[in-house]
């Protein structure tokens, strides 16, 4: 068949396939019904957006700390510091009758914590570090396992160590798969204070029996992206005004609080960039492994075209993700392991000179698709997979850089559920527990994805665009679940065992 012939045929067949469509539109709405695959599939079916009200806050979601990991290195250091806070407020005589502190890990916080840092992290918070200012040279001194500190909380001196550490069960019966029990022990081996924390991801932590957080109510409450658009079309406000409204409302902050803090999660993940792009050598790792991210870029400025700017957004991606994994700080975004992604989709949004205002209304627009993965799915590694991880991170910078250019709510859900869609089913596997292989070069392609998805959902007609981020939220949800755990940041599945020698 010659070129004309085939021309013609796909413009027919084409607009055979076109009416078909326009046909089923006619009589389907979002979602299809049940019963047009009857005999194949599955006899479940979308229950509908989740209900609920989000309280999550944009501090909540961009967190700074140190890397390398959000649910593993970042909330253990903020539990240790909620530990040691909880000691200080305590009655003498009952701190009197501690010795020593112990701290018990479970699932994956004990099957890959010491390649997470995760030691290092609880000594730095019960030394007295936080998160967002914590000095990490200090995090890389407290590596030697021989050396002993001492700490003086409440008046009583504690020896600080990895002793005091127990690497416990894998599989566990606690109601989540990041499980830290912190204990105070008396010389008789009494116990006069202990409390059981959870690290969910993203570097957000909570405990048992923990009571409600006082914490504002929105003015526009939602908990699904269809409620959020009939909340937006009846207010008629826009997605960056009621993400604004909202953080006012629940944390009780000011515009000036909010527009810095959006601010300083712009300035690190640049800084993180150009730092990630200045450095060279090794990697922290008990096996060789080099940074890339500088020669990569250097190499992209003298290529042409599609692959100067492939090579120049993956470099940026690899940047920050390398600082992470050798323990500088970063911002989760929504977790450390994929902090790389979204500082990278900024650098071009500055490169494209977009105005500050601009790059504050695309992170409002990642924050609106972040709370809506944490709330109605997850963003842990260890419970739904990297999907959580680099899917969402996609997800984000995605709607950040689709928002900011001036698209559409429309367009900016469209283009956070392409993202999202083609990493369902991304597994947790990292090679020895280390967030190196395959998480740092997972971010650059995370970070492809989001500018593809951004050119994708700009360039077609979003009504016509069969998914919507909802349904794929809780497909994500559903995959996680059906994951087996050794696929879930267990460093027992997938590359962590393909990768590793017997
Ligand atoms: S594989 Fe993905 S989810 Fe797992 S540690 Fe690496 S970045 Fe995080």
């Amino acid at each position: 068949m010659d070129r004309r012939n085939f021309c013609k045929l796909a413009v027919l067949s084409s607009a055979g396939v076109g009416s078909m469509l326009l046909n089923a539109n006619l009589t389907l709405a979002k979602g299809i019904p049940s019963g047009v695959f009857t005999g194949r599939g599955t006899d479940k079916c979308y229950a509908g957006p989740p209900k609920g009200v989000i309280l999550t806050s944009l501090t909540d979601l961009f967190k700074i700390g140190p890397g390398p990991s959000s649910s593993h290195t970042i909330a253990p250091l903020r539990i240790a510091d909620n530990f040691r806070q909880t000691m200080e407020e305590m009655p003498k005589d009952r701190i009197g009758n501690a010795q020593s502190i112990e701290v018990r890990l479970f699932g994956s916080l004990s099957a890959t914590g010491r390649g997470h840092h995760t030691d290092r992290a609880i000594m730095a918070g019960l030394l007295g570090q936080k998160a967002e200012t914590c000095d990490t040279k200090l995090m890389d001194q407290l590596q030697d396992a021989t050396k002993k500190y001492p700490t003086t909380i409440n008046g009583k001196t504690f020896m600080i160590s990895h002793d005091m550490i127990v690497w416990d069960k894998i599989e566990h019966s606690y109601p989540y798969a990041n499980t830290m029990i912190m204990r105070l022990v008396g010389k008789d081996g009494s116990i006069p204070f202990e409390r059981e924390y959870y690290s969910p991801g993203g570097g957000f932590f909570l405990w048992k029996g923990q009571p409600e957080a006082d914490r504002g109510k929105p003015l526009y409450p939602y908990h699904s992206m269809t409620q959020f658009k009939v909340m937006a079309k009846e207010n008629k406000k826009s997605l960056h005004e009621i993400i604004l409204e909202n953080e006012k409302a629940i944390m009780k902050f000011g515009d000036r609080e909010i527009y810095a803090h959006l601010d300083m999660v712009i300035k690190s993940m640049l800084d993180g960039v150009r730092q990630g792009l200045q450095e060279e050598g090794l990697l922290p790792a008990p096996f060789v492994f080099h940074r890339k991210a500088k020669r990569i870029y250097e190499r992209s400025r003298k290529a042409k075209g599609g692959d100067g700017f492939m090579g120049r957004l993956s470099s940026y991606a690899l940047a920050v993700s390398e600082g992470n994994a050798a323990g500088r700080l970063a911002v989760t975004a929504p977790t450390l392991g994929s902090a790389g992604t979204m500082p990278a989709i900024v650098s071009v949004m500055k490169e494209m000179k977009l105005s500050r205002n601009a790059m504050r209304k695309g992170l409002l627009a990642a924050g609106l698709i972040g709370f809506l993965c944490k709330n109605n799915a997850s963003v842990a590694g260890a419970e739904v997979g990297c999907q959580g991880e680099i899917g969402v991170a996609s997800a984000m910078a995605a709607a950040m850089i689709t928002y900011a250019t001036g698209a559409s709510l429309e367009a900016t859900e469209v283009a956070a559920t392409i993202a999202l869609e083609h990493h369902l089913g991304m597994s947790c596997d990292p090679v020895g527990g280390f967030v190196l292989i395959p998480c740092i070069e997972r971010n650059a392609f995370g970070a492809l994805k989001a500018y593809n998805a951004y050119l994708l959902a700009t360039n077609e007609i979003t009504s016509q665009h069969w998914e919507d981020l909802d349904r794929v939220i809780m497909a994500m949800l559903e995959t996680g679940k059906a994951l087996p755990t050794s696929f879930k940041e267990m460093g027992t599945g997938g590359l962590g065992v393909t990768m590793v020698d017997c």
